[in-house]
């Protein structure tokens, strides 16, 4: 074939096809669009997932008769007019390209009255021709329908996911939006259906918007994040440990309240929850980043759901700290019981009833705390049953050790002042060639914890000095565990964390060790002097914890 200009009919379906991938997708720059005209009422509706009709209708500022036409032509936009605008974008839209894209896949009919036309003005376009003009009243505001979408399109239809699924799309891009703009009154109704339906209140407060999307008892628990860093202002709220999801669909980040996926501000969130939740759970999240205009990139990508930020690192810092200061600030009352099933004799974890905590009446602690705890004795040489003020603690002892030895191992670092204990017989040992590259990148992290490593020719070494803290346990295993660990990509722990936890991890006494009283005292002891005593590095649980008042409950004392 030879090479020639792809006709404006074409490169405009090519590009339709980038910017509308799914119903959602027209849903949401409709509703870009109303917020951009200052709506404070954005009502959507859609049928059949969208495919058969999708209707979004606004109180914003309408758009002038005369300029009705010009609206669906392609790169015909009002928000920005010279190439400098581009550097700054504060608005949702820019590119120009939605309502042309979305004609020239579906059947488009708008009606629209500014403030200052005399008349409103009506227009239905098929594929994107205008068949259609009249002038028609209405109040102020837009609204757009569009009607059989993808129809002519066959291979983007087979594409789609059910209606169902394609409801769920926007249902999810609709409480979005209402999350990012907690002042606007969002409703919407799909298939007609009541039980589908969402409307904020348009109050402004983010705590509403909230409940109404994940439920008032989860909105109550959110905890208020705030920082301002001069560059990146961070606001929002996030859930206590407590409430953790096991995946992450309930992470939401807004960047100048555009709606992003951004791996950047999910990495920092993790980052601030980092020991406090078990491996697999995820936190709730609704953050909004706002940056001046000139610190972000948006247009990297037709559906913009991509940026890039001038300042990553601060960005990054400054999401995790206002999350990490959200959580410290508050107490987290974790001395909820945990349900002891008596038919099957199991214990559960304390997560799995974290969801729907029982409101007992128990002596609140603050998390991070533990209370003074009495040993009564060790069980299956594995755990420690102790007694506190508040009923009976099953405490995993090498959890326990963990989270001792990893807080040691840091500080000792931090402060430099790491003990050594040097060998008096050093030790030979021999490793594989990809740990010898292992130790050859990481030689001084690890002498910087202690350990004094030789080559001895021939990939053997000799070991001469090892961290005082894990004297007394296997040094060869230690090693290569060290090794390992270091080189694996998949944790993205910085490398002085990843050396803390695989040291305390092998160097911790283990299940099955049986332990006199005099050490198990001596072990709760320093578990209370920890930061984190109820969480081993990985993040699981050191203890189990039975109230007195579940115990009461389950032996029937109380119903
Ligand atoms: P963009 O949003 O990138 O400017 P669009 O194709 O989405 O491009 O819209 C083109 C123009 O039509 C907008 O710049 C705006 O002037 C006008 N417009 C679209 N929808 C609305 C609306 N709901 N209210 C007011 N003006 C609108
Ligand atoms: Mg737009």
């Amino acid at each position: 074939m030879p090479i020639k200009v792809l006709a404006d009919e074409i490169v405009s379906k090519i590009a339709a096809g980038e910017v509308i991938e799914r119903p959602a997708s027209v849903v949401k720059e409709l509703i870009e669009n109303s917020l951009d005209a200052g709506a404070t009422q954005i009502a959507i509706e859609a049928q059949g997932g969208g495919v058969e009709l999708i209707k979004v209708s606004d109180n914003g500022t309408g758009i002038p008769a005369s300029e009705l036409e010009l609206a669906f032509y392609r790169y015909a936009t009002s928000k920005i007019g010279n190439l400098d605008d581009l550097e700054k974008i504060s608005s949702l839209g820019f590119r120009g390209e939605a309502l042309p894209s979305i004609a020239a896949v579906a059947e488009v009919e708008i009606s629209t009255q500014t403030s200052s036309d005399p008349m409103g003005s009506y227009m239905y376009l098929k594929k994107g021709e205008v068949v259609r003009k009249e002038s028609r009243a209405r109040s102020q505001g837009t609204t757009v329908t569009v009607h059989r979408l993808f129809r002519y399109f066959p291979a983007r239809l087979k594409f789609l996911k059910s209606a169902n699924t394609e409801n769920s799309h926007i249902a999810h891009l609709v409480s979005q939006c209402a999350l990012a703009f907690p002042e606007v009154k969002f409703t919407l109704v799909l298939d007609k259906r009541q039980s589908l339906r969402l409307r904020t209140t348009s109050n402004g407060d983010l705590r509403e918007v909230v409940s109404e999307i994940y439920g008032s008892d989860l909105a109550q628990r959110m905890l208020k994040a705030e920082r301002n860093d001069g560059l990146a202002k961070v606001s929002g709220l996030i859930s206590p440990p407590s409430l953790a999801r096991s995946n992450r669909n309930y992470l939401s980040f807004f960047v100048n309240r555009r709606w992003v996926h951004s791996p950047l501000l999910t990495r920092a969130t993790e980052e601030a929850y980092r020991g406090l939740l078990m491996d697999g759970q995820h936190p709730i999240a609704v953050i909004n980043v706002s940056l001046p205009a000139q610190e972000l990139d948006v247009n990297i990508h037709p559906a913009k759901a991509q940026i890039k930020f001038c300042h990553e690192q601060t960005v990054f810092s400054s999401v995790q700290k206002a999350i990490e200061e959200a959580l410290a600030r508050t107490p987290i009352a974790s001395s909820k019981a945990v349900p002891f099933s008596v038919s099957s004799g199991q214990w559960q974890s304390p997560r799995m009833i974290m969801d729907n905590e029982p409101a007992f009446a128990v002596a609140q602690l603050p998390a991070l705390e533990l209370p003074v705890l009495r040993v009564l004795g060790q069980l299956a040489n594995t755990y420690i049953i102790a007694e506190g003020p508040d009923g009976l603690y099953l405490i995993d002892q090498h959890a326990a050790h963990e989270r001792i030895l990893y807080d040691r191992i840091l500080a000792q670092w931090s402060h430099k002042e790491v003990e050594v204990q040097g060998l008096l017989q050093p030790i030979t040992i021999e490793f594989s060639p990809r740990e010898e590259e292992t130790l050859r990148v990481s030689k001084e992290f690890l002498a910087e914890f202690g350990f004094a490593i030789e080559p001895f020719g021939n990939r053997s070494y000799l070991i001469r000095a090892i961290p005082a803290l894990v004297a007394r346990a296997n040094i060869i295993e230690i090693i290569s565990a060290l090794l390992d660990s270091l080189a694996s990509k998949e944790s993205l722990n910085p490398w002085e964390e990843k050396i803390a936890q695989s040291l305390a991890c092998h160097g911790a006494i283990r299940a099955g060790q049986q332990l006199s009283n005099e050490e198990m005292r001596e072990l709760i002891k320093q578990l209370e002097q920890t930061k984190q005593p109820r969480t081993c590095p990985h993040g699981r649980p050191t203890m189990i914890h039975l109230s007195a008042y579940q115990l009461e409950k389950e032996f029937g004392r109380i119903s």
